[in-house]
């Protein structure tokens, strides 16, 4: 893992209008030339992306988003898409056009960014152009904004400095094991290597539980399934033991409730989800009945064996555990529908490829739409008969 995963980082967008700038903004503060920038209208059609080390803040991820006031077929695309990212921005940046002002714009968005609950930044750009009445004027409705020229360092130190600031009062994403177990713990994870185990590397739930137990002095031992038993024996005291959730049922029969058992698709549930929402939902499936529909969302975007999990696994188990005809459908990397009307049940992944605040989003949907949610860990250990000891760990 070279650096930090895009779901690990501060996710920071830059919305406004078409030509407002975002785009050379982007280029100014990291310094590069992410975005084509034009004087055209319309030019960034897609978000764009950048990962960045925001000394000293830290790992963030930059999204340039297409302008918000396009027109057309294509533009109102354009503009369904951009603000499709409200549901994973953490923190905004609000261009505007300082020699072009439209505060009806700027009270829609930042009226959007409230029902998100997004913190945000107004800056006015292009206030090169701007003489000092214009300041005045703008100065006096918009009483926070930083004014900026993108091509004056200054401004754009300045701009990141505030940026900072603000960015280091945000709350901190919850940590996988820092929180459920004290300094100097001892944990098993368990890895099974068969077939379907990626060749060569782990994945990215199992380099992220390793690094959290790394961060919190929690001391950790790595094995395959096939070498618990004999691990279970050289140790008298352990304090968790962490599977993979496909291996639930063997684990669990080996550790024999001598130790506390769950997975680690549960302990990112609990990270990223609402744990309590998804021990809810998992209960639907003693109610489904022939043609319902479930929706299995996974935020993985390339194939690998992994996704056999939600593909295969699942969803026999699922017909074996109802006898029912069940329908299932299939949602990859970002897509996620917004109605989900046609459904009974979403089961989600570990959502480990996502932030914190899109996997909040997706539950928001789920439960305005009134369809429950649940995630992979959650059915698994359900269906394998230990839910209730495998949520032990956390608090309700
Ligand atoms: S399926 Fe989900 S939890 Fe598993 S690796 Fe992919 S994104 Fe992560």
């Amino acid at each position: 893992m070279k650096s930090t995963p895009n779901s690990n980082r501060t996710h920071i967008s830059l919305f406004g209008k078409t030509n407002s700038g975002k785009s050379s903004l982007l280029n100014a503060i990291t310094n590069q030339n992410i975005s084509i920038v034009s004087e055209q209208k319309g030019t960034t059609t897609d978000s764009v992306t950048k990962p960045m080390e925001l000394i000293p803040y830290g790992p963030v991820l930059f999204i340039d988003t297409a302008g918000l006031d396009d027109s057309g077929s294509l533009g109102e695309l354009r503009v369904k898409k951009a603000l499709s990212e409200l549901n994973r921005t953490d923190f905004a940046l609000v261009v505007l056009d300082g020699s072009n002002l439209d505060y009806d714009f700027y009270l829609y968005l930042t009226n959007n960014l409230k029902k998100h609950n997004i913190p945000f930044l107004t800056v006015v750009n292009k206030c090169d152009l701007l003489n000092y009445d214009d300041r005045e004027k703008i100065n006096s409705l918009f009483l926070d904004a930083i004014f900026i020229s993108t091509k004056n360092e200054k401004d754009i130190l300045n701009l990141k400095n505030q940026l900072i600031k603000k960015l280091n009062v945000l709350e901190d994403e919850p940590t996988l094991l820092g929180k459920l177990l004290p300094y100097d713990s001892f944990i098993v994870m368990v890895v099974p290597i068969d077939s379907e185990a990626p060749k060569g590397r782990l994945i990215l739930p199992q380099v992220q539980m390793l690094r959290d137990a790394l961060d919190h002095g929690i001391k950790s031992l790595v094995v395959r399934d096939t070498e618990l038993e004999n691990t279970l024996n050289n140790f008298n005291k352990i304090d968790l033991i962490i599977t993979d959730s496909q291996a639930f049922k063997k684990v669990d029969k080996l550790v024999n409730n001598r130790f506390k058992l769950t997975s680690f698709s549960i302990l990112f549930a609990n990270q990223k989800g609402d744990l309590k929402t998804f021990i809810e939902g998992v209960k639907v499936l003693d109610k489904l009945k022939d043609g319902d529909k479930v929706l299995i969302a996974e935020t993985c975007s390339h194939n690998t064996s992994h996704e056999d999990i939600g593909r295969v696994k699942i969803p026999n188990l699922i017909k074996k555990y109802t006898s029912k005809q069940i329908i299932f459908e299939f949602k990859m990397g970002k897509d996620f529908p917004e109605d989900l009307s046609e459904y009974s049940l979403i089961i989600h992944c570990g959502a480990c490829m996502i932030n914190k605040k899109l996997m909040e989003s997706r539950i928001k949907i789920s439960k305005n739409n009134h369809i429950p949610i649940t995630n992979y860990g959650i059915v698994l250990s359900y269906l394998t008969g230990i839910l209730d000891k495998s949520v032990e760990i956390f608090e309700f």
